[in-house]
């Protein structure tokens, strides 16, 4: 690029993104997240706003935890709040099951670190209190894993993701609630993939004491807006006690923006940082529809529209291994092993967002965030298939097409 050049405008084509997310953003968080006005982090709409979504995250969430908001950021900036408490040396255990929950370890090994073992390896830590427990890809982390390293451990803290998106696995969140409760240890829980698609509520999981979600997967916001946390008074007492190596996302400052101040809601909040408007009323409208849709029929939208993809791949051949409701992981048939890479890529490149798994060995993802209808699912498998084809499968698509028809009219018989 010569002194006197200028890039043309940036143009970013519409795909369909049918990956793990970020999903499909609803036309309404667009419109207004475009239509808000030019307002500062301070004017009282958008302060308003704030307190508004709150209030509606606690919904959301399904807690009383007056300490509930959002991180501005994506997953990882409520997800570095979240572990913000963990200081060094503090003694943790890392229930690790894919690639999300192997990097929510690493962020907490960075935090447990010594300066020493910082200075050892800096990137990839390895401080003594902090254990990491193994769980293959493909396999879900189960209530007796989590009991027996707890009991042996007896760690300060216990981390583990709900739903483990790089694997497409559900772990056994009320095994580590009830195990968290009986070792008295403090709970923290990656739930990114799971708030705004299963139907929980926090609160009834007493050994968790700090949940981060993200803005992109299941709340259906746009990335880069706010990410959900939530934490109990335990939590909130224990940071006020031994504090916390962050200003931005200490979550006693951070929370003072929403208008929470010692674990009280104030009229309204108070300078932490430069908040977005547009962000602001994006986030807002995007919690509207959540609450709209109501938790327990979103949920069944999203098991009954998973399971119709399911069935559809399994009559193409494809072996699926995850059970969550918004993501199917899957093997090609044998005459495509090997070549997950390649048929993602061509995917990809006619603007039809899937994604390899990103940890070893290599499955094909393809996600159904907001995309709950006979017709998106129908398009999904069509676009797959005939990917599958044009790399030689030579796979019935009339029989995918016929499985999803077969579960959409049984689901119309049962109504
Ligand atoms: C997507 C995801 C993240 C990271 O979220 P970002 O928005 O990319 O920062 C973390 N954990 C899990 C389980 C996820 O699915």
């Amino acid at each position: 690029m010569t002194d006197t050049e200028l890039f043309p405008q940036l143009v970013i084509p519409e795909t369909l993104a049918a990956g793990p997310g970020p999903g499909n953003t609803d036309a309404r968080v667009l419109a207004a997240f475009a239509q808000a006005g030019i307002a500062d982090h301070m004017q009282a709409d958008v302060l308003r706003g704030m307190i508004e979504c709150k209030h509606m995250l606690r919904k959301v969430w399904g807690t009383k935890n007056t300490y509930t908001f959002g991180v501005a950021g994506t997953g990882w900036s409520g997800l570095d709040a979240l572990f913000s408490a963990i200081l060094p040396g503090d003694t943790v255990v890392c229930f690790v099951n894919g690639t999300f929950s192997g990097i929510d370890a690493l962020t907490v090994r960075t935090r447990a670190a010594t300066r020493e073992d910082l200075k050892a390896n800096s990137l990839d830590p390895k401080p003594a209190s902090a254990t990491v427990i193994q769980v293959p890809h493909g396999q879900s982390v189960t209530a007796d894993i989590i009991e027996t390293a707890l009991a042996e451990h007896k760690p300060t803290w216990a981390t583990m993701a709900h739903w483990e998106t790089g694997s497409g696995r559900i772990n056994d969140i009320r095994g580590f609630s009830d195990a968290c409760v009986k070792h008295n240890v403090m709970g923290l829980v990656d739930a990114v993939s799971s708030l705004g698609i299963e139907d929980f509520a926090i609160d009834d999981f007493p050994g968790v004491v700090g949940w981060a979600s993200c803005p992109q997967k299941g709340v259906l916001c746009l990335p880069l807006t706010y990410a959900p946390v939530s934490f109990t008074d335990r939590y909130i007492a224990h940071l006020r006690e031994n504090g916390c190596y962050s200003y931005v996302h200490n979550p006693i400052f951070e929370a003072r923006h929403w208008g929470i101040v010692d674990g009280k809601d104030t009229a309204a909040g108070s300078y932490h940082r430069t908040h977005s408007g547009y962000a602001v009323a994006a986030f807002h409208e995007a919690l509207r529809i959540n609450l709209q849709h109501g938790r327990a029929q979103k949920a069944a939208d999203y098991a009954h529209h998973e399971a119709a993809l399911r069935s559809a791949v399994q009559a193409l051949g494809c072996e699926v291994t995850s059970n969550m409701t918004s993501l199917v992981v899957l093997n090609l048939p044998g005459a495509l092993a090997g070549r997950e890479k390649e048929l993602v890529a061509s995917a990809r490149a006619k603007g039809f967002g899937i994604w390899p798994t990103l940890s070893e060995p290599v499955q094909v993802r393809i996600g159904i965030l907001n995309q709950l209808s006979e017709a998106a699912i129908t398009e999904i498998v069509t676009r797959f298939a005939n990917e599958m084809n044009a790399m030689g499968a030579n796979v019935d698509v009339g029989k995918a097409l016929k499985a999803l028809e077969t579960h959409y009219a049984a689901a119309i018989a049962a109504e």
